[in-house]
């Protein structure tokens, strides 16, 4: 068993290490308060090739495994950049692994390169507002008339579409009473973002103001049969694929940054002096920090046995869905102590934990909540009923 990271791995962490280190708290903090894509930063991303760390070397992309983006994706959010800077290249990482394992030559060609070199962004559409974590009671339709698919229908959160060139869609192409399974008859799109045929509403929202999350209304929108991934009606099957790699990097995001909040909470303790000594010098102030690093450290344990197992083509849903609930609730945990820790200045945004804090409610609640973690652990690890 080895705990090293190989030196191509320490390679990573400082080439993005470096990047990031361009984009500092202040560039952040305008980000929180103004919003507005953080654009720049992606880009500084894209130039050095970093967006296709996980795309295929085929497809323009590094062929590097989920292991490395995770790395990479700590190491964003550990910058101080959070889920601000994460979630703006999240969707460029892993998004498109159902095109990549299903599509024709010819879609992965048309759809992964421009994602990889980020020269598009995409947003990925699965949740609607009456349907939530039930994803098999999906309403929204797709209807096949000729060669063409209308949609119509809403979906709600759907990151970064006030920006998005293209949209990953889960539809349904067979009413539900009219399949086998509920699994069935979800179909799976990549296609062009119409603006004339969706409006996007920008939902007012605690952190992450600068990547955008929205309601999606679908008035008749067109999708062309060569954009339909895989079988019509095996959509579900599809995007089950992207989900543990998703999961594990969010867990990765979590932890960095938990950790970026534990870095300004101890510098804090350190140089805060409140009854003549330094407030870090009181156990009170060291051992919910010190916890919280224990905590960390061993979420990402479990966030690099995750992507081991990925990468080595080994079932990991258990081991993903672990690691996103350990780092969402360690992550949570880390950024409230890191507010504490600051007493009154700890809820001032020019110390920036409290952003943090409002950041980690992020990867706790998304893509899944930590219930259904638990639920799934409860019945596929130690057998009870399914409870969902
Ligand atoms: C900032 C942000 C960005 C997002 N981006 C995207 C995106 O880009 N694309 C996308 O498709 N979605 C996105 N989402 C949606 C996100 O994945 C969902 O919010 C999440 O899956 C939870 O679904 P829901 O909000 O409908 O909760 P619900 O399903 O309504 O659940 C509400 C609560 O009830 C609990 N609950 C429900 N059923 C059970 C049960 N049987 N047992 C125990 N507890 C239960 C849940 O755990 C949860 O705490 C985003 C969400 C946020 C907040």
């Amino acid at each position: 068993m080895d705990f090293g990271l190989t030196s191509e791995q320490e390679a990573i962490r400082e080439a993005v290490g470096q990047i990031c280190a361009r984009f500092d708290d202040a560039y952040w903090l305008k980000r929180d308060r103004e919003g507005g894509f953080p654009q720049d930063f992606y880009d500084a991303l894209a130039k050095e090739g970093w967006l296709g760390i996980c795309t295929s070397e085929a497809q323009g992309g590094a062929g590097l495994g989920i292991t490395e983006a995770a790395i990479m994706m700590r190491t964003i959010a550990e910058s101080g950049a959070g889920m601000s800077g994460a979630s703006a290249v999240h969707i460029n990482i892993f998004g498109l692994k159902p095109v990549d394992i299903y599509g024709t030559e010819e879609q992965k060609n048309r759809m992964i390169r421009p994602m990889a070199e980020g020269r598009e962004k995409a947003c990925f559409a699965v949740t609607e507002p009456n349907t939530g974590l039930n994803t098999t009671q999906l309403k929204l339709r797709a209807e096949k008339r000729g060669s063409v698919y209308h949609v119509s229908g809403q979906k709600v959160w759907i990151s970064t579409a006030q920006v998005a060139d293209r949209i990953l869609l889960l539809a349904r192409t067979t009413p539900l009473e009219e399949v086998k399974k509920a699994t069935h008859g979800l179909s799976l799109f990549y296609t062009k973002f119409d603006r004339e045929r969706i409006r996007a509403r920008e939902i007012e929202k605690m952190g992450r103001k600068c990547v955008d999350s929205n309601e999606l209304f679908f008035d008749d929108f067109q999708i062309p049969e060569e954009d339909l991934i895989g079988e019509e009606g095996r959509g579900f099957e599809y995007i089950l694929q992207g989900m543990n790699p998703e999961r594990i990097l969010i867990a990765a995001e979590a932890v960095g940054l938990g950790m970026a909040a534990l870095r300004k909470a101890s510098q804090y303790a350190r140089e805060r002096v409140v009854f003549n000594r330094p407030i870090g010098q009181n156990q009170g102030i060291q051992h919910p920090l010190a916890k919280s690093w224990c905590e960390l450290e061993a979420a990402w344990l479990m966030v690099m046995r995750a992507a081991w197992l990925y990468d080595n083509g080994k079932p990991c849903g258990e081991a993903a869905n672990a690691a996103k609930y350990l780092a969402g609730e360690a992550g949570f945990e880390a950024c409230q102590t890191a507010v504490m820790t600051h007493g009154g200045f700890g809820y001032a945004k020019e110390y920036h934990v409290e952003r943090y804090l409002r950041e980690v409610m992020v990867p706790r609640i998304a893509p899944i909540s930590p219930q259904l973690v638990l639920s799934f652990i409860a019945e596929r690890v130690l057998g009870m009923p399914k409870s969902y």
